[in-house]
């Protein structure tokens, strides 16, 4: 008898604890599900204005793994064996030199003939002396620099074979009447030069080995060696003020 008389009581009890460890719980918990609801609704509400924004003020962005952005400096080479398949003669180079270095890639030889027509119309003449080299006229001219100069002294300004961004077909050195169609620093100075220097991005070229960029690109200062790029990347460039080795991130 005494057990049936306990049992209502026990289970009034259970039912009582029940009721208060659920309702703990839901007082427990119940604010931090309302929370992250919350900042759930407010990360949707605040992320998706700026990302429209900004999806309509930037322009995609550049492809950096295109053919037209490969790296040749110092420590990226393109081997023995690399010549571009689409080389085409320049239209405007200097006719005293030797025309078979006077080609670029198609689209940087297009892209160089529209920047030299431009600058014409301003006033400019700029001409191409060298684009493409391949490995082995690079190894004679290595060669030819070292005897010269030492090896130390003629790799501030010659690549080894292998290692010229001259044989991309990419890159172009250019020079104009006022300093005799030589390469030298003083072109830098110059009114064509200056206007290279302004003008080269907008049809897809850098000015490759800027003034105290030397220790990163490993170059002198070289206001005549152009390099392509594409016009996306080249304007991107020329505005962040980098070098080429900077805007791949391979500093
Ligand atoms: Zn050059």
């Amino acid at each position: 008898m005494v057990k049936n008389r306990k049992k209502p009581t026990l289970r009034l009890a259970v039912a009582i604890l029940m009721l208060l460890v659920f309702s703990g719980f839901y007082f427990l918990l119940a604010p931090y599900v309302h929370e992250e609801v919350g900042e759930g609704d407010a990360q949707v509400s605040a992320t998706i204005p700026p990302t429209e924004a900004t999806t309509q003020t930037q322009p995609p962005a550049v492809d950096k793994s295109s053919e037209y952005l490969v790296l040749v400096n110092k420590t990226h080479g393109l081997g023995k064996d690399y010549e571009p398949g689409d080389l085409k003669k320049v239209k405007y180079a200097v006719a005293s030199r030797e025309s078979q270095y006077q080609k670029l890639r198609k689209t940087a030889a297009s892209a160089f003939n529209s920047l030299a027509k431009a600058a014409k119309k301003q006033g400019h003449t700029i001409k191409l002396t060298s684009g493409f080299r391949p490995y082995s006229y690079q190894k004679s001219l290595y060669e030819t620099y070292v005897n010269k100069d030492g090896k130390y002294t003629a790799e501030q300004y010659s690549a080894k074979p292998g290692y010229s961004e001259h044989q991309s077909g990419l890159c172009a050195d250019v020079s104009s009447p006022s300093v005799d169609y030589n390469l030298e620093q003083a072109y830098g100075s110059t009114k064509e030069g200056k206007w290279l220097a302004k003008n080269a991005h907008k049809y897809g070229f850098i000015i490759r080995y800027p003034k105290d960029k030397e220790d990163i690109t490993g170059y002198e200062y070289e206001p005549w060696h152009i390099r392509y790029v594409g016009e996306d990347a080249a304007k991107e460039i020329y505005e962040q003020k980098v070098t080429l080795e900077e805007y791949l991130g391979e500093v």
